[in-house]
């Protein structure tokens, strides 16, 4: 018998990954070439060269024992300093080895950070439509997560809903761009406006909020500049996955990132550093953290993620469907031909197209279209889609 808690949480799920698999089925049934399966955010470009290329010299050249034994639970010092030197070249900033802590990917990453702020019943405030598994990361510490609703027809957060949001439970905000599900990038603007609210909302409460922003698509981004959050608020904590910026999700690496100025510093980098322990995470895997001294910089060819998105936006508006241009990550996010959004991917699956909806998103008469897949897939889909969108047309019509 499960734990209680875990069943309720269980049986809210929609499990994106229960669509993913039926697509699995139809192709076996249908033939892979006929299903256009866009489920989830699984990385289609092959990761650089220099991945690989320095995996297999670290194995050849480091000692075995050394580099297979414990490291640091914060990671091995030489990569934490590569990395803030990295930042600080590139992003301006002032970060030392002391504010940097290898994880697990991202998500090791958001779990701790839980575990190091939230007491029970203090909040977590996210712009919705977020990536689903922030509940389970927030609620897992007995926190609450706080949606607050971007302007639907921007995508971009909306400040007044933000800061309704914000109380003195807030512990602190979840802000993720580019998005997933959406796609938004979050323009200067919007984030000026966000963080302007945040340190008045500090001063008013008179204690931290801090900015946690999480970038595992900071690189996915298509000829627009991603502001980076230090800028324009001290107390950001960053949060750095390369599973998507070098395409090896399963090789599970990331780290987080804190300059100097954030307030309480050394008492954050400590109970993370304990909450690394405390969760079994332990540390983040050594030869990854090692292979970072030479790919640090690297990233996938992000021009063929861009082409496929062309292909299926323009594609899709000229269709009829209405979607909002993503300039970042790998994801489209189109308004449902009916209000549930779960009947409506029902609808898609006929034509062989799989989506997931977007109430997993708390977007709801919305779905995501992941967009990573072969281009001349996407070019594939676009008549099922016609005839999707001529069947409801069809609908509306009869009524
Ligand atoms: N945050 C967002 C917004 C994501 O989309 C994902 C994965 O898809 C994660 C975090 C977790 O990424 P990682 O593989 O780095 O744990």
């Amino acid at each position: 018998m499960i734990a209680k808690r875990l069943r309720k949480s269980l049986d809210a799920a929609i499990c994106i990954r229960d669509i993913f698999e039926e697509g699995k089925k139809m192709a076996a049934v249908y033939g892979s070439e006929n299903i256009f399966n866009f489920t989830i955010g699984n990385p289609s470009v092959e990761p650089p060269a220099v991945v690989n290329e320095s995996m297999i010299e670290i194995l050849k050249e480091e000692n075995s024992l050394s580099l297979h034994g414990y490291p640091a639970n914060v990671g091995y010092p030489q990569v934490r300093a590569h990395i803030a030197n990295y930042l600080n070249e590139t992003f301006g900033c002032s970060y030392d080895e002391d504010g940097i802590i290898m994880t697990v990917g991202a998500a090791s990453a958001i779990a701790m950070i839980a575990n190091t702020l939230l007491d029970q019943g203090d909040e977590v405030v996210t712009f919705a439509p977020y990536f689903w598994e922030y509940k389970s990361y927030v609620e897992s510490f007995y926190g609450k997560l706080v949606p607050a609703y971007c302007n639907m027809e921007t995508l971009q957060p909306d400040p007044e809903t933000f800061e309704a949001a914000l109380t003195p439970r807030t512990r602190f905000v979840l802000i993720n761009t580019p998005n997933n599900p959406t796609g938004a990038v979050y323009t200067d603007a919007s984030i000026r406006a966000v963080t302007d609210i945040l340190k008045k909302k500090q001063e008013e409460f008179g204690h931290p909020i801090y900015l946690v922003s999480d970038e595992p698509y900071r690189k996915l981004a298509y000829d627009i500049e991603v502001p980076y959050l230090t800028h324009y608020y001290p107390n950001t904590i960053v949060v750095y996955s390369y599973s998507k910026a070098l395409s090896i999700p399963g090789e599970r690496i990331g780290y987080i990132a804190m300059e100097p100025c954030v307030q309480d510093m050394r008492d954050l980098y400590a109970g993370l550093t304990a909450s690394m322990r405390y969760l079994g995470i332990v540390n983040a895997p050594t030869l990854q953290q090692k292979m970072l001294l030479k790919c640090v910089d690297a990233s996938v060819d992000i021009s063929i993620y861009k082409k496929t998105r062309d292909i299926l936006y323009d594609g899709l508006r000229e269709i009829g469907y209405t979607c909002i241009h993503p300039d970042g990550a790998f994801y489209l996010f189109v308004k449902a031909l009916e209000d549930d959004d779960a009947v409506f991917c029902e609808a898609a699956k006929q034509e062989k197209i799989l989506m997931a909806p977007g109430t997993a998103f708390y977007g709801p008469g919305w779905v995501r279209i992941s967009y990573c897949v072969p281009d001349e897939v996407a070019s594939r889909s676009l008549p099922a889609f016609r005839r999707l969108y001529e069947r409801y047309q069809g609908r509306s019509e009869d009524n």
